[in-house]
């Protein structure tokens, strides 16, 4: 549970490199500043924790590339306070930086094993989002709707559910796709039933599974 120097001067190289990439939001560049990301890393990670790369994190599934995540986050348009839906907890590094951007974090993963990890981490660094184990096609509508709503796994289709539990003028960033890659979607609410969307790229996501895994 150390963060060193060492680490901090790795990861300002790993936001020059983002940055040089096209990620431009200085909000979304600090924050990938202040997470430690090689904590959600298994040890034998650790020295390539700053590379753009993604990790096994257990469970079959993966930590997203830097580059994604920073692509994704700075799609949402944070707003401090907005309530933000996250799909696929994973490693919990992405709840993370959702939640040093200020939002109000809900996040859901269906694998029993990552769920319990993520939670472990997130709270030994002081962030207090509202995880939760669980399938992610129903979203949380206890807690909706949301401001904006992020997809960490390849969506065959666009789940009803997280469309409805959608505030207008909310945004959703979803990977859509069944295959090995899927096309990043911008979906915008803008009326009750009418919704925008943009295609921004090709990404490759493990993808997101019916039900809740045993
Ligand atoms: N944001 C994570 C990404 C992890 S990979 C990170 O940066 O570490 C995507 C995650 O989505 C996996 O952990 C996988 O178990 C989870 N997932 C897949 N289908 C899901 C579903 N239906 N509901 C919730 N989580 C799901």
């Amino acid at each position: 549970m150390e963060d060193t120097y060492r680490h901090k001067g790795m990861r300002k190289q790993l936001v020059s490199e983002l940055a040089s990439k096209g990620i431009q939001d200085t909000d979304v560049l600090e924050a990938i500043m202040a997470v430690p990301r090689h904590l959600f890393l298994d040890a034998v990670f650790t020295k390539q924790a700053y590379s753009n790369m993604a990790f096994q994190i257990g469970a079959g599934q993966t930590i997203s590339h830097p580059y994604t995540v920073a692509f994704q986050t700075e799609l949402l348009e944070l707003v401090k306070g907005d309530k933000v839906l996250e799909i696929g907890t994973g490693s919990g590094f992405q709840t993370a930086i959702l939640c040093e951007l200020g939002a109000k974090v809900y996040s859901i993963e269906r694998q029993r094993e990552l769920y319990l990890k993520a939670t472990q981490i997130i709270r030994k660094l002081g962030y207090t989002p509202k995880l939760r184990y669980g399938d992610g096609y129903k979203g949380w509508p206890t807690f909706g709707p949301f401001d904006k709503i992020i997809v960490t796994c390849g969506a065959p289709f666009i789940p009803e559910d997280l469309l409805k539990q959608m505030k207008v003028g909310g945004r959703m960033v979803i990977p859509l796709g069944a295959g090995k890659d899927q096309e990043m979607m911008l979906i915008v609410k803008e009326g009750e039933r009418e919704f925008s969307q943009k295609k921004l790229g090709v990404f490759s996501f493990v993808p997101m599974l019916k039900e809740t895994a045993k």
